[in-house]
């Protein structure tokens, strides 16, 4: 099948890649110049774990393209998925859907003979249908359907999602498009569900998911809250409710709150959808506000295990707001680094993959060490934000002759607390006491 995707972005590339590798003709379309120009100088813009060699193979093989380009390329597609970001409106936080608009209205104009248009974007109920009306006053020749693909992959698992989803979603309103997904998923059909939907149904599904893992988190860390004041283990809790199987373990771990590019945007448009349709959403609402109250705990428990010690320096570990990517859109690291840095705070921070986007979020308000042990030489405080493989086997004999005081705040308990106690460290980590 011959596939145009439109933004090249976090999933627009992995999807890309993917779609390459299961046999199909891609190309990935992107407006911006530069990361078109870096793909076809062979240099990936993200990281992912596996992604750069399954890029190298199909770009050598060439069942995949880069452009800026819709002309020439949506014409021949029978598929065009739309993969553009629906970032919060900056005043009213719903979708704003400038992008995807933008690209349904160009893309329309080169539409030929029958097309399916799909939107991986995460994108409001009712959407398709203006997409649909977009399209028929642009290109009132255009023969299409409009469905919803909603994307559940995770980022840091990009290339293990694509190839092993829970499930598909294909939100169809026509057979003929529903058959097309239908070709483009065989190497699926005998692996997973697929389940068609209505396409509003399609739209809703993806911010009800979201919603509701947000809502998980935000549950943990409450709990984790609960047990630090009544001496109870949060790990224990945690294992012992996530083995009910109408629970589940997964994201069931506290942490410093949920962040990236999905979960805080997602929940406030699930709320302002809701709101439009009259309804208010008491417990996507609560979970809004206590994440974002999370994110100043965090930094209050940072300052409060130097506040005795004059100019202290505090060294961060992890930027990116989980392990596994360089991606720090909404890090609770970067908010809890804003909400110090408000108190005036010495920060040096490391983190394996994301200290560029970091940096573009943070400029020179904090120093940059080039490896773990840089980042805590003089250290007062350790507080570690991002559970990277590399932090968990940090060596805390070296770190006890580097570090001025000897405090560890771990906000994601991946570090030994026997062990830290062992060599003089005063240990904090999240929901034990
Ligand atoms: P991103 O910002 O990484 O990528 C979007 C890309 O689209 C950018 O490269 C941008 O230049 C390009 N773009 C914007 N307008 C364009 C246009 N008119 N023509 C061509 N290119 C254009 O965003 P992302 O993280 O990949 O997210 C994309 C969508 O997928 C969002 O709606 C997001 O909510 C959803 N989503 C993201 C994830 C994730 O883990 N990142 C997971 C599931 C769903």
């Amino acid at each position: 099948m011959k596939i145009a995707i439109i933004g090249t972005g976090y999933v627009g590339l992995p999807t890309g890649i993917g779609l390459a590798e299961l046999g199909h003709d891609v190309v990935c379309i992107d407006r911006e110049q530069s990361k078109i120009d870096n793909l076809l100088a062979g240099k990936i813009p993200l990281f992912e774990e596996g992604l750069e060699e399954l890029f190298h193979k199909n770009a050598q093989a060439g069942k995949i393209k880069f452009t800026t380009s819709m002309e020439g390329n949506v014409n021949t597609a029978d598929l065009v998925i739309i993969a553009v970001g629906t970032p919060p409106h900056p005043v009213t936080k719903e979708a704003d859907l400038k992008y995807v608009y933008a690209a349904a209205t160009e893309l329309a104009k080169y539409l030929e003979g029958y097309t399916v248009i799909a939107t991986k974007s995460t994108v409001p109920v009712g959407t398709g249908d203006n997409i649909e009306i977009l399209i028929q006053k642009t290109n009132p020749q255009a023969q299409f359907d409009v469905v919803s693909l909603p994307e559940f992959l995770r980022e840091g698992f990009a290339v293990h999602d694509f190839f092993h989803p829970d499930r598909i979603i294909v939100g169809a309103n026509s057979q003929r498009a529903s058959d097309l997904i239908d070709d483009l998923y065989t190497y699926f059909q005998d692996k997973t569900t697929i389940l068609h939907v209505k396409r509003r149904s399609a739209e809703t599904i993806k911010y009800a998911a979201n919603a509701f893992l947000a809502m998980k988190i935000h549950y943990i860390n409450e709990m984790a809250n609960f047990c630090e004041k009544a001496d109870v283990d949060i790990q224990e809790v945690s294992k012992g409710i996530g083995t009910d199987t109408r629970i589940g373990p997964k994201f069931l771990i506290p942490g410093p709150g949920f962040g990236g590019s999905c979960f805080p945007k997602d929940t406030l448009a699930m709320v302002y959808m809701a709101r439009q349709n009259d309804v208010e959403l008491s417990l996507i609402n609560a979970t809004i506000k206590g994440n974002a109250n999370r994110k100043k705990e965090m930094a209050d428990r940072i300052l409060s295990a130097v506040k005795r010690i004059e100019n202290p320096k505090i060294a961060i570990l992890g930027l990116a707001f989980k392990s596994g990517t360089d991606d720090c859109r909404e890090s609770p690291a970067i908010d809890i680094i804003l909400e110090l840095l408000e108190q005036k705070a010495n920060i040096t921070a490391y983190d394996p993959k994301a200290m560029a986007n970091a940096q573009s979020a943070l400029g020179n308000k904090i120093h940059y060490a080039d490896t773990l042990y840089d980042a805590v030489k003089n250290a007062d405080v350790l507080a570690v934000l991002t559970e990277w493989q590399e932090f968990k086997a940090l060596d805390f004999d070296q770190l006890s002759s580097l570090m001025r005081n000897k405090n560890i705040i771990d906000c994601r308990n991946i570090l030994n607390p026997q062990k830290a106690e062992e060599f003089g460290f005063k240990y904090q980590g999240i929901g034990i006491k």
